[in-house]
């Protein structure tokens, strides 16, 4: 049997770059949980006709991405594709809306069946947000600052609001007839997928990458000219309550995002760095959704950051500092070792960061690891510490060495942990 790897579209993250990816995790916890909104951990797998009820039989994603199989009990399941149906189920199933306004985060693994590339992946990872109870445009608002804020605080630059407004059912009805009306005289020279399209699901045509199909595109009617007064109405509030927080944005008439369930507000934030998978974040308001799924009608918005992409632009600016080792202990010989570890909980329960060498092999051996491990001190247990209940501690900076009983030690760990905070500042 040939050597078994990781699946085509799947990565591991490996140690070099989990601080990047916990770095992520706590700025935008932090951040979401500032604005109260609090996390949400639905399962991995759901029922497929979540996601085809939910997302719309003729995207994308429910056609041709969906990592769907049949268990043993003969049901249809579907690992997910995306996080905001999961959600919404939960909220139904569990009548969360009679707790009012839900403000919910959740984060983790999705699954699509695409062609891997740079930023696009088999099984991906985002960080996601919805704001499910209100209709109005300031929860429109406020999601887009978290997003900008989050990656903002990321450090990260050339970022562009794309934003857009996608209606209301009717809104949209009365476009699909002028684009079809439009596009069916140039229907032989769209792309496949397009052609297909302009019977099922017009307006996904807008979202088309072909280029012969983007410059036909260009002179189509637009749907930001077939909104009714009141989805106007919305589109200005939230154009202007951007504009009060300083937030800019472009104004996108084709963006009309992946999924089928948008209403109104839908927006991505793209990135000149990333090339061309150049969506780091992508969302929108969703307000006939969780009637659609069978609950009460509700308005919502929310949207999904990409983790990949994400740390991508990370990886361009200065590197995640991995978190510090402050001591090594070294030790030989049974007696000794066990002591060593011993010391070495009660430092760690004293807030130090303690590494172990296992090895048990010759002292020398041990110091070149105690080298390259970064550590700011060395601790050392031989027999004749064992014997005499000492331990002897090397600075690695100066190479400087003291005596201490392991009773001080154990007994007045603040003390070496001071000594340690003030060796890390002299560097
Ligand atoms: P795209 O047009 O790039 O395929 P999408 O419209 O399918 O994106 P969404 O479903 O809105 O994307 O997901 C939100 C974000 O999740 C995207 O902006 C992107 O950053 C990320 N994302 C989506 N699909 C993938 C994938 N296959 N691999 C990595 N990240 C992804
Ligand atoms: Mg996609």
């Amino acid at each position: 049997m040939g050597e078994i790897k990781a699946l085509r579209g799947t990565r591991d993250i490996l140690p070099e770059e989990v601080n990047y990816w916990q770095q992520v995790e706590t700025v935008a916890k932090e951040i979401l949980t500032k604005a109260a909104y609090t996390e949400i951990r639905p399962p991995i797998f759901e029922q497929t006709a979540l996601f085809e009820r939910g997302i719309g039989e003729a995207t994308d994603v429910v056609s041709k991405e969906m990592y769907t199989f049949v268990d043993r009990g003969d049901r249809s399941c579907t690992l997910r594709p995306e996080g905001t149906a999961g959600v919404v189920r939960a909220f139904i199933e569990h009548g969360l809306h009679a707790q009012g306004v839900q403000r919910l985060w959740y984060t983790g693994p999705m699954f699509r069946y695409e062609r891997p590339q740079a930023g696009r992946q088999r099984q991906f990872h985002q960080i996601g947000l919805e704001l499910i109870g209100s209709p109005s445009p300031v929860a429109d608002v406020e999601t887009i600052a978290l997003a900008t804020d989050i990656l903002e605080t990321l450090g990260l630059k050339h970022l562009s609001l794309q934003l857009n407004s996608v209606g209301n059912n009717e809104d949209r009805q009365r476009y699909r007839e002028a684009l079809v009306a439009y596009l069916t005289p140039y229907k032989d020279q769209l792309d496949s997928d397009s052609q297909y399209r302009l019977d099922r699901n017009p307006l996904r045509i807008l979202d088309s990458k072909d280029e012969q199909t983007q410059a036909i595109l260009e002179n189509a009617p637009r749907l930001l000219d077939h909104l009714d007064a009141d989805s106007q109405a919305h589109f200005e509030a939230v154009k202007r309550q951007l504009t009060a927080l300083g937030i800019d944005y472009t104004i996108n008439t084709n963006l009309v995002r992946g999924l089928d369930y948008y209403t109104h507000t839908a927006f991505e934030i793209q990135s000149a760095d990333l090339g061309a998978q150049a969506t780091v974040c992508g969302g929108g308001r969703y307000d006939g959704l969780i009637g659609q799924l069978g609950g009460n009608e509700t308005p919502a918005m929310g949207w999904a950051i990409g983790m990949e992409r994400l740390i991508l632009l990370l990886k361009q600016l200065k590197p995640v500092p991995k978190p510090e080792l402050d001591i090594y202990l070294v030790s030989r010989g049974d007696r000794a070792t066990a002591q060593g570890l011993k010391i070495a909980q009660t430092l760690r329960h004293q807030g130090l960061r303690v590494e172990l060498d296992l090895s048990g092999s010759q002292f020398k051996k041990q110091f070149k690891r105690a080298d390259r491990s970064g550590a700011i001190a060395c601790l050392i247990i031989g027999d004749e510490e064992v014997e005499q209940g000492t331990v002897n501690l090397k600075w690695m900076a100066t190479q400087a060495q003291s005596v201490w009983q392991q009773s001080e030690l154990i007994a007045n760990g603040d003390q070496l942990r001071q000594q340690i905070w003030e060796a890390k500042h002299r560097e």
